[in-house]
């Protein structure tokens, strides 16, 4: 079997529909993307998850 090397998936929870993003460490150019009121948002660079879907954001333990 292949073992398939992912790291862990991070959400952020957020109450905008605007967010921007630069990677956890600063890492990346900024970007700016629209959040959708169900479901999430991946950025394109770092793969960082923003939702403001409170039901997704209980699923993955966030804290709203
Ligand atoms: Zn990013």
């Amino acid at each position: 079997m292949n073992s398939i090397n992912k790291q862990p998936e991070t959400f952020i929870y957020t109450d905008k529909d605007r967010v921007w993003c630069m990677g956890e460490d600063m890492d990346h150019p900024k970007v700016y993307y629209t959040v959708p009121e169900k479901g999430f948002v991946v950025c394109g660079y770092c793969d960082l998850k923003f939702t403001r879907d409170k039901d997704l954001a209980k699923e993955k333990g966030l804290k709203l």
